[in-house]
C-alpha cells in the first residue's frame, strides 16, 4: 500500500485541487505540475535546512519538465515568517522575472508553507502555488486548506490570506531527515485529528505508536492521507472559518498565548498544541463536557508519542 499512488481530493468547486501521497514523489513533481498548469517561470521556495536535501531534486524535475525554474533559500526557522523576510522574496521574484504567469513552488515545513503560499496569494494579485511539505506537520495540516500567512508583532498569522495551491505533493520518505523533536511536534497535530472527527484513527494511533514513531511506510501513509481527508473535509464545509473549521484550532487558543510568550522560540508550535489541547481537555473536563478518561487517553497518546 505504501508504494501505491494516494490520492485525496479538496473540493472547492473551481479551486479544488488534489493531494498526491507517495514516496519518491519529488521525481515526478515537474511532470506532474506540468499536466495541471504551464507557468513561464518556477520559483522554488525553502529553507536552509530543506534546500541541501532535496532542492536539487525538485529542481530537476522542474527542468525536465521543460521549465525555467529558480531556487530561493529563506533562513529556517520561525522568524523567517516576517515581513521583513516576505520582502525579500518579493525581491527575488523581481529579479527572476516574473510575472502573472508565473508559479511559486513551496518546498519545506510550514515556515516556508506558510511565507511563500502569501507571497505567490499577493505577488501581482495572485499566481499559482504548489506546496511540497517536508515536515510531518506541514504535511498533516499546514499545506492542506489554503491558510498563508506572516507573523507580526501583534500576534502569529496577523498577516494573511485564504489562497488554496493548484497541488499539493507529499513525499513521506522526506520524514527520515526531519529532526525528532519537529516529527513529536507534528505528531502532537496528528493526535488533534483524532480528538476533534476520529475515534478510530484515535484508536489507531494508539496501537501504532511504535510503527509511527519507527516511520513504518505503509503506517505513515496512512497517517498523512487520513489526516488530509479530515482536514479536506472541514474545509470544504467551512472554507474561510466562518464555524465549523475552528475545530481544527483546538489546543490553538492555548498554544498561540504560549507560543508570543516565548517570543516563537521556546517552544516548537505542535509543542504547544500538544500542551494547549491538554489544557482544553482539563478545561472541558471541568466543566462537565468530557468524561476523565478522555483527558487521560489524550494525555497518555501525546506522552507515547514523546
Ligand atoms: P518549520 O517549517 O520551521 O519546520 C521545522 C524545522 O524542520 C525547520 O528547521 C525545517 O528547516 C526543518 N525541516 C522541515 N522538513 C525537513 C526535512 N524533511 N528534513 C530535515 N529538516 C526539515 O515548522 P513546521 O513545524 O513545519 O511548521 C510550523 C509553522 O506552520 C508555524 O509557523 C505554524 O504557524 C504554521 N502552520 C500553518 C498552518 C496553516 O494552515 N497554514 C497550520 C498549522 C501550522
Amino acid at each position: 500500500m505504501s508504494g501505491k499512488l494516494q490520492t485525496v481530493v479538496v473540493n472547492l468547486g473551481e479551486r479544488s485541487y488534489p493531494i498526491f501521497i507517495q514516496p519518491g514523489i519529488f521525481t515526478r513533481g515537474g511532470k506532474m505540475i506540468k499536466q495541471k498548469l504551464s507557468p513561464t517561470r518556477v520559483a522554488l521556495a525553502s529553507d536552509k535546512h530543506v534546500a541541501p536535501l532535496y532542492a536539487e531534486g525538485v529542481l530537476g524535475s522542474l527542468e525536465d519538465a521543460g521549465f525555467t525554474a529558480r531556487l530561493i533559500v529563506v533562513p529556517a526557522g520561525e522568524r523567517s515568517k516576517s515581513l521583513t523576510r516576505l520582502k525579500h522574496v518579493y525581491r527575488a521574484f523581481f529579479d527572476f522575472q516574473m510575472d502573472r504567469k508565473s508559479a511559486v513552488v513551496a518546498l519545506g515545513g510550514g515556515v516556508v508553507g506558510d511565507l511563500a503560499g502569501f507571497a505567490a496569494a499577493t505577488f501581482m494579485r495572485g499566481i499559482p502555488l504548489i506546496q511540497i511539505p517536508t515536515s510531518l506537520l506541514a504535511q498533516v495540516d499546514s499545506s492542506v486548506g489554503g491558510k498563508v500567512a506572516v507573523d507580526h508583532p501583534e500576534g502569529k498569522n496577523m498577516i494573511g490570506a485564504f489562497y488554496q495551491p493548484r497541488l499539493v505533493l507529499i513525499d513521506p520518505d522526506t520524514l527520515s531527515t526531519l529532526p525528532r523533536p519537529e516529527l513529536r511536534s507534528g505528531l502532537a497535530e496528528v493526535v488533534k485529528y483524532g480528538m476533534i472527527l476520529d475515534r478510530e484513527f484515535f484508536e489507531f494511533l494508539e496501537r501504532r505508536v511504535e510503527q509511527v514513531l519507527a516511520l513504518k511506510p505503509a503506517d505513515m501513509t496512512h497517517v498523512i492521507r487520513r489526516c488530509c481527508q479530515l482536514k479536506a473535509q472541514v474545509v470544504e464545509k467551512d472554507e474561510k472559518e466562518s464555524g465549523l473549521r475552528a475545530i481544527l484550532n483546538y489546543g490553538h487558543t492555548i498554544a498561540h498565548a504560549l507560543e508570543l510568550l516565548s517570543g516563537y522560540r521556546g517552544l516548537r508550535h505542535g509543542e504547544a498544541v500538544a500542551i494547549g489541547m491538554v489544557g482544553a481537555s482539563l478545561i472541558a473536563d471541568e466543566m462537565g463536557m468530557v468524561t476523565a478518561e478522555v483527558t487521560t487517553r489524550q494525555a497518555r497518546l501525546l506522552k507515547n508519542f514523546g
